[in-house]
């Protein structure tokens, strides 16, 4: 099986999801043709050119660092929400799931003391011990005296997967686990309230750098992913592109606004060029909450 690691990169859209998303069509059986391809998606957002939002991407510094740890097939989801986070995050990493072969480079990136690890995932699946609800409490002020920066480890695919890489990975055992409660991000408001339950990934990315203290890159998070979810729709469902919604203003407020004439013409999406879902890809299960499929790590769930 070839490797699948990917490096830390900051040159966008050559992220880290991109280049797993690479290594795992190379090391497909069969050629992988995404339907809505010949309408022309972009490499760098995955949307069809007159949806591209890649002229809108906030740059946003961060001290935190993301590792996704990606089921199979996520990589090559249209609607993948990893990859905003790497599209935002400089240093973000992503790494295939395999139960039986881990990547030396996945464990050398959380043994490297450069960064505190913290695996996301709910309190209710690893023993109390191991759980912290913020990023102190599980090293006290230790982590942040020596200069350790956090590093988010995202468990990226369906619930089911997640479950699974949480359990069947030994490498993670010995990392605390950072239970989110998003209640408890002061100052931060969750946007999709209405799922309680799962959160998608990129969301849950955007809660811990609001706990990280990183509201700024948190906010930039969020309005990327309401930006994405709204081009994605309106190719989706061949509904008209609103560039001046408040999801539009809410990100261009927060950074650089791009030169008018660096967007792409504004063009209703055509039966031609709308992009489907893929046929070899499950169907997306949840629009409100786009782009990703009820993922991993969630609040626990009330009793
Ligand atoms: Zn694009």
């Amino acid at each position: 099986m070839p490797s699948t690691s990917l490096t830390s990169v900051s040159s966008r859209p050559d992220h880290a999801v991109s280049r797993l998303r690479s290594a795992r069509l190379a090391a497909s059986s069969k050629p992988y043709v995404a339907r809505g391809s010949g309408g022309g998606r972009c490499a760098g957002c995955r949307l069809i050119a007159s949806h591209c939002i890649q002229a809108l991407r906030p740059a946003v510094p961060t001290r935190a660092g993301v590792c996704l740890i990606m089921g199979d097939i996520e990589a090559l989801k249209p609607s993948n929400t990893g990859w905003l986070i790497a599209d935002v995050v400089a240093d973000t990493w992503a790494f295939g799931w395999s139960r039986t072969a881990v990547d030396p480079a996945l464990i050398a990136l959380l043994a490297d003391p450069q960064w505190q690890p913290y695996v996301v995932f709910p309190a209710e699946y690893a023993p109390p011990q191991r759980v912290v609800a913020d990023l102190h409490a599980a090293t006290g002020n230790a982590a942040d005296a020596s200069g350790q920066r956090p590093l988010f480890v995202l468990l990226d695919g369906t619930w089911a997967e997640a479950r699974k890489m949480f359990r069947k990975s030994p490498y993670l055992d010995g990392l605390p686990v950072l239970s989110l409660h998003p209640e408890q991000v002061s100052g931060y408001r969750l946007r999709r309230s209405a799922h309680q339950h799962h959160f998608c990934t990129s969301e849950v990315a955007a809660l811990c750098l609001a706990l990280a203290g990183e509201t700024r890159a948190a906010d930039a998070l969020a309005a990327w992913l309401d930006v994405f979810s709204a081009h994605y729709l309106s190719v989706k469902r061949h509904q008209p592109l609103d560039r001046e919604s408040e999801a539009h203003q809410r990100l261009r407020a927060l950074g650089p606004t791009p030169p008018e004439s660096a967007l792409p013409p504004a063009a209703p999406a055509t039966a031609a060029t709308a992009a489907s879902p893929d046929n070899s890809l499950p169907q997306e299960s949840r629009p409100e909450c786009l782009p990703a499929p009820a993922s991993v790590p969630c609040p626990p769930t009330p009793p």
